[in-house]
């Protein structure tokens, strides 16, 4: 990891997650290097509102463990503002087929879990990292990638997914994220019994970074690093974490 990588890393927060279904636990951060658009470029979404979209979600029990992404001084979550749609743009290339519907799920059950409201705009053929991605006076819409090990090297090993966010640059805000899925090894496992469920986890776990959770030691939460058969939807840690990351007011731009 050179300097180059490191300075850009301060400057931008850069969220880094993984899950791995089944095999070895490996960590691979996801790149610095693509957020070439600056800090602080991005403006308020046209779309943004005055007042949350959304109720906020209570947290129920004290039930299961959670933990943050990133957190601010006060101790409260790093997170999307609730007062504007999160967008979610597919690249579907490598998709395996019958996908999107169960894309919809998952940022349905994300979108349930936190309050916030998500939507699938459509299809790009934009990568993670193509400047035209980045180059906007908004943010860009998160981008679920249906990719591979040979393009997308966070995916060697056993990975089948990756997501995170970036931030605003007082560290306050996510502003845009990306899910890297392993379509290969998703293809596998839809082929397996149950496989299906398997995947949708998958796909939710990632989200569930992109909003700002982190992995849990619990394996009957759903951001247990590794997926497990069995633990295809969220949990009750899982559940009070992404209420609060889908709480608070609205953003000031
Ligand atoms: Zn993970």
């Amino acid at each position: 990891m050179g300097d180059h990588r490191e300075v850009e890393r301060r400057a931008w927060v850069v969220v880094t997650a993984v899950v791995v279904m089944l095999l070895g636990v490996s960590l691979a951060p996801w790149v610095g290097e693509r957020l070439s658009g600056g800090p602080g470029a991005f403006g308020r979404p046209s779309d943004a509102q005055a007042e949350r979209l959304v109720e906020e979600r209570a947290m129920r029990g004290d039930d299961g463990e959670f933990e943050l992404l990133l957190t601010r001084s006060d101790g409260s979550p790093v997170r999307y503002d609730p007062c504007a749609p999160l967008h979610v743009v597919v690249n579907d290339e490598a998709a395996p087929e019958g996908t999107d519907a169960l894309v919809q799920e998952a940022v349905d059950q994300v979108a349930e879990a936190t309050g916030l409201v998500i939507e699938v705009d459509g299809t790009t053929d934009l990568g993670p990292d193509d400047d035209e991605r980045w180059s906007g006076d908004h943010a860009p819409p998160v981008l679920v990638v249906w990719t591979d090990p040979e393009r997308e090297s966070d995916l060697d090993g056993d990975t089948t997914g990756v997501g995170g966010s970036v931030t605003s640059r007082d560290g306050e805000w996510f502003e845009t994220g990306t899910v890297l899925l392993d379509a290969p090894q998703l293809q596998d496992q839809l082929d397996t019994r149950g496989g299906r469920d398997g995947v949708r986890a998958v796909v939710m776990h990632e989200l569930a970074h992109v909003v700002g959770l982190d992995h849990v030691d619990d394996p009957v939460e759903l951001m247990y690093p590794q997926g497990r058969p069995g633990v295809t939807s969220f949990g009750p840690g899982d559940r009070r974490g992404l209420a609060l990351v889908g709480s608070g007011d609205c953003r000031t731009y």
